[in-house]
């Protein structure tokens, strides 16, 4: 049952985005939380290497109180950030290399990546971009126009991901212009955009994106990204609908973080509240090994285990596939 699918008022997504939390006191009193469940050590330390971002709508679906709380735990820094663990560096999928000045990642046969923006609306602990030099890959008007001429010239490419970064905290203005001209690339078929936004600021869903996405000459992919199922609220649906009624197709992929979503209750609830707001699951990521991410990480032999109960528990549309991401391999490894 869909609750709404209308977007929303054109542009009211920028406030939400500029009154994101980014004080660390601020948000443990929205939550009714002692400082003292962060740990010693140097916390403060891990928010300016990276800072805490959690936009307030996000911050509404926390329960107050509970330190444990499973959307908490993403967006909170933690002391354990700044230890070092062997096999965990600042550049794990090896992605440094291969992406170009203006932003172009050429990794995928027949799809090309670009780096449209180094910016998100929110600031995920675990992520493998936490130590992405951004202010080197972000690439103006013009960096786009090369990474453009590039993907004309290249006749196996026929699907463009927009990633970052999260694309949809672009202006409409420039990501339309940038998409436009992706559109007008004959052998380009699909437009695939990589974002977070639609689950953390789903006010991001407004009527000019839908309106937009609607009359886009390709077919558009929207891939989000919920790790937990108390992530998608009545905000989320709203947003996912409007998506939906503008025909793009909607896929998820999150990550298996430890003391988030480890558990197969957890994911099998995951994929039928995707699937309620017209979202199948795609990916379920191991954590990339970056560095100040190891107290998230979950071993294969559990992650195997959970996706034997999902399989058990779940039609086959609703089980993730289990990937890994290996630096060099040219796609996404299987794990099981
Ligand atoms: C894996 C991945 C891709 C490529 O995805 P496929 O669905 O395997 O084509 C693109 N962007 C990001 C950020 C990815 O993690
Ligand atoms: S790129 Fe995605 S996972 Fe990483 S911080 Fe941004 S929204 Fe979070």
């Amino acid at each position: 049952m869909k609750i709404a699918s209308d977007p929303w008022p054109v542009g009211e997504w920028r406030q939400h985005l500029a009154a994101a939390v980014r004080d660390l006191d601020e948000l443990l009193e929205l939550l009714e939380l002692d400082a003292e469940i962060l740990g010693p050590g140097a916390t403060a330390q891990a928010c300016r290497r990276f800072p805490l971002r959690v936009p307030r709508g996000f911050v509404a679906r926390m329960h107050p109180g509970d330190s444990n709380d499973p959307l908490l735990r993403q967006v909170l820094p933690a002391s354990a950030e700044d230890e070092e663990v062997a096999g965990f560096t600042t550049n794990p999928v090896g992605e440094l290399g291969l992406v170009r000045g203006d932003g172009l990642l050429s990794k995928y046969h027949g799809r090309a990546l670009l780096v449209a923006t180094g910016a998100c609306s929110v600031h995920c602990r675990y992520c493998f971009r936490r130590h992405f030099p951004y202010e080197d890959e972000s690439p103006d008007d013009r960096g786009f126009a090369d990474a453009l001429a590039a993907i004309a010239g290249d006749a196996t490419v026929d699907e463009v991901i927009l990633s970052g970064g999260d694309p949809l905290i672009l202006s409409d203005h420039r990501l339309t212009a940038l998409a436009d001209n992706i559109a007008r690339i004959p052998q380009i078929r699909r437009l695939r955009i990589h974002t977070r936004m639609p689950v953390v600021l789903p006010q991001r869903v407004d009527e000019a994106l839908a309106g937009w996405i609607a009359a886009y000459p390709l077919p558009v992919v929207v891939v989000i990204h919920a790790n937990h199922p108390n992530e998608i609220d009545d905000t989320v649906i709203r947003g996912l609908g409007a998506l939906e009624a503008a025909g793009a197709t909607l896929l998820n992929q999150a990550v298996l973080l430890r003391g988030v979503n480890d558990s197969a209750e957890v994911l099998e609830a995951l994929s039928k509240r995707l699937f309620d707001c017209g979202v199948l699951p795609y990916y379920l990521h191991l954590l990339d090994r970056v560095s100040g991410a190891a107290h998230f990480e979950v071993g294969e032999d559990r992650a195997l285990e959970i996706m034997d109960h999902l399989r058990a528990r779940l039609p086959g549309y609703l089980v993730p596939r289990l990937v890994r991401e290996i630096e060099g391999a040219p796609s996404k490894t299987a794990v099981d």
